[in-house]
């Protein structure tokens, strides 16, 4: 074994190590855990710098070695086929596994609604917002899990409010941004009333929007935000330019070549981190749950056990039997060893929960470990990050049937048919950012009249799944550059 390979080799078992203690850590010491959560801040925040440059160096120089430009079309219609086909198979796969599995029978519905709750508001005038309190001793709010993504909808008063995540939620109390009424205006609601509803916020996704959002009106403002798909078709289109300029051309060319050697060293030397950052991650966000979950984060899983195997039998399946066949059988690859030099990226897919910020490391094993050309991997992996997301649309699909058992509401044929359609659209919609696949569910949910409150049900266990959904969404975009590369060379 050369010397390169035993080194990773040593980094691969110190980041499996730093996964091990960081679920001891925070299942045992939680506080101390989420002390050294800066540890993984410091890791999330070298890995989200390196996004931007890494996109765009990488996807220049990519279209730049492409040869003739009309290879690009060929490159962009395998690629998606690849991408349309895999997420068809694995929401397929979360359909018959949910409804095999029946996981929401005998679930009890556990949401938070309650008609009958008197509640106060009263301001806090230094944060600007206000809080809402539960005064029944017997309501209680089921989850501390509330983000901004969910809103308080006041039944009496018509009105809902944004929950401030800023501020801690206790079973009494949520913190509240800013009312709005029905038709979106601020208001100031009365002190007091009857009747509170938690639910996740409808922020009215559309894909005219994605569309519009893809040619970028500020390209600083995109990259200051992490926008990746805007990015994309910036470099596209000026890596295309590049190549019709002679040498004034082949100048820029060598730069961004140069840069982009750079940045995959930059990569390579942060991996000596990840063994601290991933530590870190993984134990404070277990710590944290710990300490906010009643009962602990085991007590839930345990209710909720037959909805979290489903979802992780459904990524199991759909990485061993449908991707890994194909990396095989398509790629041609050996799959233990291509698998291995993608482990750290899976790995880190695992502790960030977010393929964004993995995309770096994915680029390094793809590209630099498992040899797989720049031209192909560097278009594939970054517009995989965005929009190839095998894992999430399995589990929109999955979540979605099982609130319609938890609530008893019967879906024929036609309805699961609309959730695949739509769980497919929520997954490409959905960013590749923590939970963002919660927050695109509400496409799902609306679509077959599913409340959304139901998401109440599984919000405590999502961010543990959001981390295994996450890795399979990674494994997918690196077994995909695999199959366009071996098509396209
Ligand atoms: N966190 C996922 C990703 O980054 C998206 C999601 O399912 O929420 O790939």
């Amino acid at each position: 074994m050369n010397k390169q390979n035993k080194t990773r080799n040593i980094q691969l078992y110190l980041i499996l190590t730093a996964i091990v203690t960081g679920f001891l850590l925070g299942h045992y010491s939680p506080e101390t855990a989420v002390e050294i959560g800066f540890l993984g801040e410091i890791f999330l925040n070298a890995l989200f710098m390196l996004v931007v440059p890494i996109v765009v160096t990488s996807m220049v120089t990519g279209i730049t070695r492409l040869g003739r430009l009309t290879q690009l079309g060929s490159l962009g219609i395998k690629t998606l086929l690849y991408y349309m086909f895999t997420t068809a198979v694995s929401v397929i796969i979360g359909i018959i596994l949910v409804n095999i599995i029946q996981p929401g029978k005998g679930i009890h519905q556990q949401q938070d609604y309650h008609p009958n709750a008197t509640y106060s508001i009263t301001a806090t005038p230094l944060k600007g917002g206000s809080v809402l309190k539960l005064i029944d001793e017997n309501d209680q709010l089921i989850t501390t899990d509330y983000t901004s993504k969910f809103e308080v909808l006041l039944l009496d008063q018509d009105i809902r409010g944004v929950i401030d995540t800023e501020s801690r939620i206790s079973r009494k109390t949520i913190p509240i941004s800013y009312w709005v009424d029905s038709s979106g205006k601020k208001v100031a609601p009365d002190s007091t009333g009857t009747g509170v509803k938690v639910r996740l916020r409808d922020k009215g996704f559309s894909f005219i929007d994605v569309v519009i959002g893809l040619i970028p009106e500020n390209l600083v403002s995109a990259m200051v935000n992490n926008n990746i798909l805007p990015l994309i078709v910036f470099s596209l289109i000026f890596g295309a330019i590049l190549t019709t300029l002679g040498d004034k051309g082949r100048n820029v060319i060598n730069l961004f070549e140069g840069l982009n050697e750079a940045f995959l060293k930059f990569i390579r030397l942060l991996m000596y981190f990840a063994p601290l950052g991933i530590l870190g991650l993984v134990a404070a966000r277990l710590g944290e749950a710990e300490l906010t979950i009643a009962g602990g984060f085991m007590a839930e899983i345990t209710r909720m056990a037959k909805y979290f195997v489903t979802v992780l039998i459904g990524l199991a399946v759909h990485s061993a039997f449908v991707l890994a066949p194909i990396l095989l059988i398509l790629g041609r690859r050996h799959v233990g060893k291509y698998l291995s030099n993608t482990t750290p990226a899976l790995l880190t897919a695992f502790s960030t929960a977010s393929s964004s910020a993995t995309l770096p490391v994915t680029i390094e094993c793809v590209e630099e470990r498992n040899k797989v050309s720049n031209k192909t991997a560097g278009f594939v992996l970054p517009l995989g990050a965005t929009i190839n997301m095998d894992g999430t649309a399995l589990y929109e699909a999955v979540a979605a049937i099982f609130i319609a058992q938890v609530y008893n509401v019967p879906l024929d044929f036609l309805a699961q048919v609309v959730i695949f359609i739509t769980a497919t659209l929520a997954a490409i919609g959905a960013a590749g950012i923590p939970e963002a696949g919660l927050v695109t569910m509400v496409i799902v949910l609306n679509a077959v009249g599913l409340p959304t409150e139901g998401i109440a049900m599984i919000l405590a266990i999502d961010w543990f799944l959001d981390r295994c959904r996450t890795t399979v969404n990674v494994w997918g975009d690196s077994v995909g550059a695999a199959i366009v590369d071996r098509y396209e060379s």
